[in-house]
């Protein structure tokens, strides 16, 4: 099962889907026709891409378990969404997505950690030198428990009430931005 894969090369960026590479939908993204990438994000990637990031898409799918998307229409999507991505030079090493539902209360969806952790182990990650990026707190929550720095992409109105909820330390994101655009540019600065 365990499939020997490179260590991560440059700087790990982990990276939420919904509401930072594409608009997140009240109704969920159930299609590719549904997907949109947000302004910016394609270039973000490229330029991330360009600075010899790896780059990593975690992304909470609950949408499989609660039965509203087939997981092969998920991956279908991501497969389309890479091949764009590609043609647009950028390159993302993996794709991982937690299917459960919050009441399976599974190890993966975030504000869990576990899909971080298994990739931190997979492509002998540093953890304390990779960044998340995400749209919400339970992204924010996910990057601070593996010990990565967090930017937290204000894409709507609903992040902003959340993040004026967000009292607790490991909600703290290091950075807010208004874009993964703006957030490809500061990560640039910091390793320089
Ligand atoms: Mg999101
Ligand atoms: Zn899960």
């Amino acid at each position: 099962m365990a499939t020997y894969v490179q260590p991560a090369k440059g700087t790990v960026v982990f990276l939420d889907r919904d509401g930072v590479i594409n608009a997140k939908r009240a109704d969920h993204v159930k299609a590719w026709q549904e997907f949109r990438f947000l302004p910016g994000a394609l270039e973000a990637l490229r330029l991330l891409t360009e600075q010899r990031c790896a780059l990593f898409i975690v992304t909470n799918q609950a949408v499989i378990n609660r039965g509203l998307v087939a997981q092969q229409t998920v991956e279908a999507i991501h497969r389309r969404m890479l091949a764009v991505i590609e043609g647009e030079g950028g390159r993302i090493t993996a794709v991982r997505f937690c299917p459960h539902r919050p009441d399976e209360a599974c190890p993966c969806r975030k504000p869990r950690p576990g899909m971080l952790q298994r990739l931190v182990a997979e492509y002998q990650i540093d953890p304390f030198a990779a960044y998340m990026v995400g749209d919400a707190l339970s992204d924010i929550a996910a990057g601070h428990a593996v010990g990565c720095r967090t930017i937290l992409v204000q894409t709507d109105a609903d992040v902003g009430v959340a993040q004026r909820g967000a009292t607790e330390q490991h909600q703290q994101p290091d950075r807010v931005v208004a874009s993964l655009l703006e957030a490809a540019h500061w990560i640039r600065h910091q390793s320089h």
